[in-house]
């Protein structure tokens, strides 16, 4: 048992409703001061293996468990986790260093509102019958099985109860993998899970590597469904292992989005919206990391932006003033340093940061914005995944649409303009899972949710997370002899 931030935390596997170990075990490293904060399982194939079987046994039952018995569960597991708020935000935050304000209001929060929506939306969950020449087409929704879950570290409970509750929901039982950076959380889950009566093996937990749990997983026979939230890399080795067994999946992954400021935006929220794209550090798939500027206002947006920017406070994420923590683990921070360098050897001029925070030290990294970036750098190209963005500018709609869609990404685009009859023309335009128009972030959980492109496969969110958790099935029964 590990106490992180005075919080007991269990770090190993969850299997068959039982704590197990493994031979191994790695560490998990707090990005606030790099320093280790627990040894955590390190599983491999057998510990799939095992898995994967208590997902199988348990799933019968809990296919055929009644809609509205899994809906309460939901709800219990969101109890446990509103009861829990405090604890959650504390080790996700000593985790993966995000800001501690933001798991208290509102991402621990949204995690209980992942299982209370899926659980409401199963129980309305259907399609009226229709007819056909007089015989009776029924769809129904059926559990499809096991459920093999792998997700990220910028959010970590975040992203996987946004897989976990609608899976449950849909009857297939699930077996998580979490990231390695930040596996603690997932534990948490596991207790709650069970203080909430959710039977043994409905829910499993792996902890460990990529390469050597997320492998052996994608690969299995008896998964029947993967949904991967993670980078375009680590997807393509998802995609070939899943080909052997054509396991349905859901690949939810990078982006290079823009923030498209035309002349006649409301300023003072163009540069809000600006801003913002620095929260968790720049660790945001969804992240406007290319601010797209129309040029008859690019001086006054840009120094306006530099002024709001230059007051953001970094520094230690548990407290309450600061605005930006530390990157999530020194790897990453030497990548997106890597990212930083590179497009100044390009010959790309950085108006605020360029560099780490050498003040804070550790795995803090400025704020950084670039301009006069070469056309076709690295930077307007690849996802960097930290605080980083870029400023360009455009005369035209035109252009800023063919800007936009210029990348082999298509996860979101915000779009700034005072003209509705505007917004509809560029949006129309724009090749986006999501389009924000004067507002950033803002989701429903109802909506379709997923990249175009390279950024991803398939949508989730209502009905679309049922539709990819089940099998579908059509049933046609012609009239009944009278
Ligand atoms: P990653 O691809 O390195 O890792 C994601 C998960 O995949 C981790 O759990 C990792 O252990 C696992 N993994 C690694 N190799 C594997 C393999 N061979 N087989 C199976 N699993 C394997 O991504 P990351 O660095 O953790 O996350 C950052 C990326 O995630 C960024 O590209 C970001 O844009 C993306 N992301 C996308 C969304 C979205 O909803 N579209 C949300 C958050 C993050």
């Amino acid at each position: 048992m590990a106490t992180v931030a005075g919080v007991p935390v269990e770090p190993g596997h969850w299997i068959g409703g039982e704590r197990t170990g493994s031979h191994a075990t790695f560490g998990s490293v707090s990005p606030i001061d790099e320093r280790p904060i627990a040894e955590v399982a390190r599983g491999g194939a057998a510990e799939v293996d095992a898995a994967v079987a208590a997902a199988r046994r348990a799933f019968p039952a809990w296919a055929a468990t009644s809609r509205e018995e899994r809906a309460r569960l939901l709800h219990a597991i969101a109890d446990g986790v509103e009861k829990r708020i405090e604890e959650l935000a504390q080790v996700e935050t000593a985790d993966n260093g995000a800001l501690i304000r933001s798991h208290r209001r509102g991402v621990m929060p949204r995690v209980a509102h992942n299982f209370r929506f899926f659980a409401d939306w199963l129980l309305q969950l259907g399609h009226a019958d229709f007819e056909t020449r007089g015989h009776t087409n029924h769809v129904s929704w059926d559990p499809a099985g096991v459920a093999a879950l792998i997700t990220p570290w910028n959010a970590p409970l975040m992203l996987a109860t946004w897989k976990i509750a609608p899976a449950l929901a849909a009857g297939d039982t699930v077996v998580l993998k979490p990231a390695e950076w930040t596996p603690l959380t997932a534990s948490l889950l596991a207790d709650i899970t069970a203080e909430a009566g959710l039977p043994a093996g409905v829910f499993n937990v792996v902890q460990g590597y990529g390469a050597e749990v997320g492998g052996p997983l994608t690969a299995h026979p008896d998964v029947n469904r993967i949904s991967f939230t993670g980078s375009v890399p680590t997807a393509r080795a998802i995609a070939a292992a899943a080909a052997p067994h054509l396991t349905p999946l859901s690949l939810e992954l990078g982006g290079k989005s823009p923030l498209i400021v035309f002349a006649d935006a409301d300023l003072d929220l163009a540069v809000d919206l600006a801003v913002e794209q620095y929260d968790n550090a720049g660790q945001v798939c969804l992240a406007a990391t290319r601010l797209l500027v129309e040029s008859s206002i690019a001086d006054e947006f840009t120094d306006r932006f530099v002024a709001k920017a230059s007051r953001l406070t970094q520094g230690d994420p548990r407290e309450d003033t600061t605005d930006i923590g530390p990157q999530v683990h020194r790897r990453h921070f030497e990548r997106v340093d890597g990212f930083v360098q590179r497009a100044k050897d390009a010959g790309a001029r950085a108006l605020i940061g360029g560099g780490p925070n050498d003040d804070l030290g550790g795995l803090y990294y400025r704020p950084t914005l670039f301009t006069d970036v070469p056309e076709g750098a690295e930077i307007l190209r690849d996802e960097v995944f930290g605080p980083v963005l870029t400023l360009q500018t455009f005369d035209s709609e035109s252009q800023a649409v063919s800007m936009t869609n210029g990348t082999d990404y298509g996860l979101a685009a915000t779009v700034a303009t005072g003209d509705p009859e505007r917004a509809r023309r560029v949006t129309e335009r724009l090749v986006a899972g999501t389009v924000w128009v004067n507002c950033f972030f803002v989701r429903d959980l109802k909506a379709p949710f997923g990249g175009s492109r390279q950024s991803g496969v398939g949508r989730e969110g209502g009905d679309w997370s049922f539709d990819f958790y089940c099998d579908l099935k059509n049933t046609v029964t012609a009239p009944w002899a009278k």
